[in-house]
């Protein structure tokens, strides 16, 4: 067993009043172990408790791990998947110039880069100035030349300072990770100045998905995240922390639907260590005849949304 870390209070609201909501199996990980996540009484935040030691979490990023087996984990379908992910960064650099106009003055910091491609694009598409922020050099160490026009730190999130504050804060796929999510984005708001915007995209605990899926919903990627956001108590978090939400999308840059198919292959123990080759035609079937109903996301929630915030006065 991994050593835990029990939480006595709500991340979000400091309630002690926290009561076990599910009990769900480690997700694209091999092993029995079981977790539990809680919910607030008082904010309705749920969260994982106990959770993984920091230091001890690596375990369940093995090279297993199908996000860093990449495009390759499905054989010859690899340049179609890849083609995929590289729209992702397309859609964020959108959603970035539409939440504030960013040109070469302007400042971006993205926390949690990992390997730093949407930077990289933005800085391309708007010559602004980015700057992205990791726990560890992982995502760059092997490509400096590639990410030379990039500023990249590896920080602890809630001791980052700056000596100017920046006009864009993204977080993509970060918030749900972190331990101290209360300290981080009060931190940020420590970079930012009154006109920033922030930018968080999260899984979203109020989709039909996990309302179906339940305890094999892929949102809760247990243990690896901390907490589940819906968008009433990430409203109330960032009101925790010095930050009012101007608009929040049911909706992401990911798209929902494999985050559904990866919770189907949980529920039938899908060994994760395999090739996905022979998968792809089942994901493929699966993403036609359930596109309809994803199509409507922007009203029925599908699994993703995201939050843009502003400092609050
Ligand atoms: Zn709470």
């Amino acid at each position: 067993m991994n050593k835990t870390d029990t939480i006595t209070k709500c991340l979000s609201c400091d309630s002690t009043h926290l009561k076990a909501f599910t009990t769900t199996k480690a997700q694209m990980h091999h092993n029995e172990e079981t977790f539990t996540f809680v919910k607030c009484n008082n904010c309705g935040l749920i969260m994982l408790n106990p959770r993984v030691a920091q230091e001890s979490l690596h375990e369940y990023y093995s090279d297993y791990y199908l996000p860093f087996r990449g495009p390759s984990a499905w054989g010859q379908y690899a340049p179609l998947v890849a083609k995929n992910l590289g729209k992702t960064d397309k859609k964020r650099v959108k959603i970035a110039k539409s939440a504030v106009s960013i040109d070469q003055n302007s400042t971006v910091l993205d926390v949690g880069c990992g390997k730093p491609t949407f930077l990289k694009k933005l800085q391309e598409a708007t010559g602004a100035r980015c700057k992205g922020i990791d726990f560890t050099d992982e995502g760059w160490k092997t490509e400096t030349d590639t990410y030379r026009n990039i500023d990249l730190e590896v920080a602890e999130f809630h001791q980052f300072s700056a000596s100017k504050p920046f006009d864009l804060i993204t977080m993509w796929h970060y918030l749900e990770h972190d331990y101290q999510p209360k300290a981080t984005l009060k931190r940020m708001k420590q970079v930012a100045h009154p006109e920033t915007r922030m930018l968080i995209e999260v899984p979203n605990f109020g989709s039909w998905t996990r309302k179906l899926q339940r305890q094999h919903w892929e949102g809760y990627h247990t243990p690896r995240h901390t907490a589940v956001y819906t968008p009433e108590t990430i409203t109330k978090l960032l009101e925790n922390s010095g930050w009012q939400v101007e608009k929040i999308k049911p909706y992401g840059t990911l798209d929902p639907y494999p985050l559904f198919w990866m919770g189907r292959q949980e529920k039938r123990g899908i060994d994760w260590s395999q090739s996905m080759e022979k998968k792809f035609v089942g994901f493929v079937a699966g993403m036609l005849l359930t596109a309809p109903i994803f199509m409507l996301k922007k009203w029925l929630p599908a699994g993703i949304m995201t939050i843009v915030a502003r400092p609050a006065l």
